[in-house]
């Protein structure tokens, strides 16, 4: 027996007790000492029934995520042969689930007989967020239990459920208060005076509402209609399908089958690598895990407008206090009146407690004064997008906050160097990228200045996590990872339009492909006016900057996008739902008349090749520079910020499964297309595509 099992008796009940922290994963240092517990208690006639027990706050977490894609992941015994075991086990065997029992974790508590559970205990199978299906058992045990549409349901959703209503579903058969341990004896006891055995799921039937041939048609319907994109939930009903209709072995033989199918499936390639993805975005190779950190109790957030409410409102949520301090009177109200809006409106639809609301407020301290930042650990910046204004209000901040506070800026464009520079304290300066609702939207590039200390950078990544965001590193450049990929992206929607496409021509193919926006209804609800002061800006910058001017015909007529009621589309009073404006078109026809170009017709896959490579050889250079510290965190980027769908994995992922010399090939053919001087290979892209190799490894 391994050290991560204990095993012990308890007056004739024998207590098999995991422990393999963090979550009991079950890896393969655990999952020999489960099985020989088992097999001791069964060998022992004087033992009567079996506890397997985790700790109070975790059953099992299920697979040990260290040993994914690893051959210790298949080391027998592997889970289906302890499930066999319990099966087989001649007496009462009982899971005590204390915190969670998930994935693995359920399936080896559903091949228990009985279930106790403390209160509050999470229950689920989560499978399918990664893209595959339970596969020890879970989709023939599951409905046996809860009949198929529930069971449907937890599995295709993923989400898990609270042991309460386990309990009222029978997925657990006691709850337990108090000690854990203690409850699950006096329970097995209790089935043995009471001269019950084992029962196993094995041996029930499912239940289906209904005719079973028209309930599964229906649920494939529903299931079809969500799960656009990803094959697993349809697997899923199927699995369900199987156990309603066929013999438990054949069922499970089934299970197999589909998850060794899903497996290879390059959707659950892309949610498994976005999983591993988000959880390698704090490892910074000149960065310790072990660097030490600064601590942060309070907040400072300068600039109450759009991003500074909801980067204060951020701290709010975490529990930090956070003064925010605005340049007059008015703009203070505005700001926090929107705050307190934003805030009502979540507790009105139910998702937040008024005194929850009234706790965070409290949080919130406006002030017109500049010198309350003064003890602030961290102040952000969130002022008007001018180099002048932000260096102006770094050289007072520098004269006001305590030593050792960290210097952030919101900025999306301006270089966080120059920034820093107006400071005496450079080293304590870097970039907080937060994005647009910044206490909705979970991506913070973190821009790393050429003097920002180490520490400061270590603080911030922590704090990131704390606000409950996904943190990604960036070097400084102009428009840092994502805006600097999504300008290439603009570019050619634009060109496409100059070119013959419409707005919702482009806009349905990118959606259609899995966008969770279309450009032009992106841009209709940022506020075409944002881009285009960047584009002044920039035009400026850099004279030899290519671009349509189509947008800019947009802006001068005020067509500034939702806020506006129109700008690339229509929109009725109140709505948000585009229309195809005639206008529109006629602009752009005319536009074309003046440039000189003859609209054809283009197809669908052409507008998602161009854009979405564009995004990839921006994203290569991006790598090879030392922007991004991996190809990994540039796809978290669009996967977290841009409404990237998820089963592509991101758009160095997405070029991967494409084949780099496949994707070099077309944008070789786009050079020699329309403005096809503005794609220039990123040695990078042409270097890995000649070796045959990817971006991520
Ligand atoms: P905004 O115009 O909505 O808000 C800016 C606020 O700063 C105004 O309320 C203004 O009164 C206040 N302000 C200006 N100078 C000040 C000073 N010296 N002291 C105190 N307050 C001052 O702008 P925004 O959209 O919130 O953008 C703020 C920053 O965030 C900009 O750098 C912008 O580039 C960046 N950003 C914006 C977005 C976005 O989607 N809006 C996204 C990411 C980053």
């Amino acid at each position: 027996m391994t050290e991560a099992a204990a095993y012990s008796v308890h007056d004739g009940i024998a207590v098999v007790t995991m422990n393999n922290p963090p979550v009991n994963g079950l890896g393969s240092v655990l999952r020999p000492g489960i099985l020989a517990g088992i097999q001791r208690a069964e060998a022992d006639p004087t033992v009567k029934a079996l506890v397997l027990i985790g700790s109070p706050k975790a059953f099992s977490g299920g697979a040990d995520i260290r040993e994914f894609n690893t051959p210790k992941a298949s080391q027998p015994p592997t889970l289906q042969d302890i499930n066999r075991a319990q099966d087989a086990f001649p007496k009462p065997m009982i899971a005590a689930i204390g915190g969670f029992a998930l994935g693995g974790g359920l399936e080896l508590a559903l091949a228990c007989h009985y279930r106790v559970a403390l209160p509050g205990a999470q229950l689920g199978l989560p499978e399918v967020k990664l893209g595959i299906l339970p596969g020890a058992g879970g989709t023939q045990r599951l409905p046996r239990l809860l009949g198929a549409a529930k069971a449907i349901e937890m599995m295709t959703t993923g989400n898990p459920i609270r042991a309460e209503e386990a309990r009222a579903l029978g997925l657990v058969d006691e709850i337990v208060e108090g000690d854990l341990l203690e409850g699950a004896i006096a329970f097995a006891k209790r089935l043995l005076a009471e001269g019950k055995g084992p029962r196993r799921i094995r041996d029930m039937t499912v239940r289906v509402e209904g005719d079973p041939k028209q309930f599964f048609e229906r649920a494939r319907a529903e299931v079809a209609k969500r799960s656009r994109g990803y094959p697993a939930p349809l697997e899923i009903v199927g699995c369900v399908e199987a156990a309603a209709s066929r013999p438990f072995d054949e069922g499970l033989a089934y299970e197999r089958e589909r998850f060794q199918y899903l497996v290879e499936t390059v959707e659950s390639k892309a949610l498994r690598h976005m999983f591993f993805a988000e959880r390698q975005t704090t490892k910074i190779p000149d960065v310790p895990e072990d660097t030490p950190t600064r601590e942060i109790r309070t907040a400072a957030v300068v600039g109450a407008g759009t991003m500074g409410g909801g980067i204060a409102m951020c701290f709010a949520n975490a529990g930090i206090p956070v003064t925010v301090v605005e340049a007059n009177e008015a703009a203070l109200e505005r700001g926090m009146a929107t705050i307190r809006a934003n805030y009502a409106a979540t507790v009105a639809k139910g998702r937040l407690a008024q005194e929850e609301m009234d706790r965070r407020m409290a949080l919130i301290r406006p002030t017109l004064a500049l010198a309350d930042v003064a003890q602030a650990d961290i102040v952000i910046e969130a002022v008007f997008e001018r180099m002048d204004v932000k260096q102006d209000l770094f050289r007072r901040l520098d004269a006001i906050a305590k030593p050792g506070a960290i210097l952030a800026t919101n900025t999306s464009t301006l270089d966080v160097n120059a920034i820093a520079q107006a400071t005496r304290r450079p080293e304590d300066v870097l970039g907080t990228h937060f994005f647009s609702p910044a206490n909705v939207m979970r991506l913070l590039e973190v821009v790393r200045g050429a003097r920002t200390a180490k520490d400061v950078l270590a603080t911030t990544m922590k704090l990131a996590k704390r606000l409950g965001k996904v943190p990604v590193v960036s070097g400084v450049c102009d428009g840092f990872i994502g805006n600097r990929m999504l300008e290439k992206y603009v570019q050619q929607s634009l060109f496409l339009l100059e070119e013959g496409a419409t707005p919702q021509q482009i806009d349905r193919a990118l959606e259609g492909w899995g966008m969770a926006m279309g450009p032009f209804r992106m841009y209709d609800m940022a506020g075409n006016d944002i881009g285009w002061e960047i584009r002044k800006r920039r035009a400026k910058e850099r004279p030899e900057m290519v671009y349509s001017k189509v947008a800019d015909r947009i802006c001068e007529r005020g067509w500034f996008g939702q806020k506006a009621g129109r700008g690339w589309y229509r929109y009725e009073p109140g709505s948000r739902t585009p229309i195809p404006d005639p206008e529109v078109e006629a602009l752009i026809a005319e536009h074309r008349r003046e440039i000189g170009v003859a609209p054809r017709a283009i197809a669908d896959e052409e507008i998602v090749e161009r854009c979405i490579y564009a995004l990839v050889n921006e994203g290569a250079r991006i790598l090879e520079e030392g922007i991004a510290l991996r190809a990994s965190d540039i796809d978290i980027v669009y996967l977290t910020g841009y409404g990237f769908p998820p089963y592509r994995g991101g758009p160095m992922f997405y070029a991967d499964t494409v084949g780099l010399a496949k994707v070099l090939a077309a944008i070789e053919r786009f050079r020699n297309g329309y403005q096809g001087g503005q794609w220039q290979v990123a040695p990078l892209l042409a270097r890995l595509a000649a070796e045959g190799k990817r971006f991520n490894g």
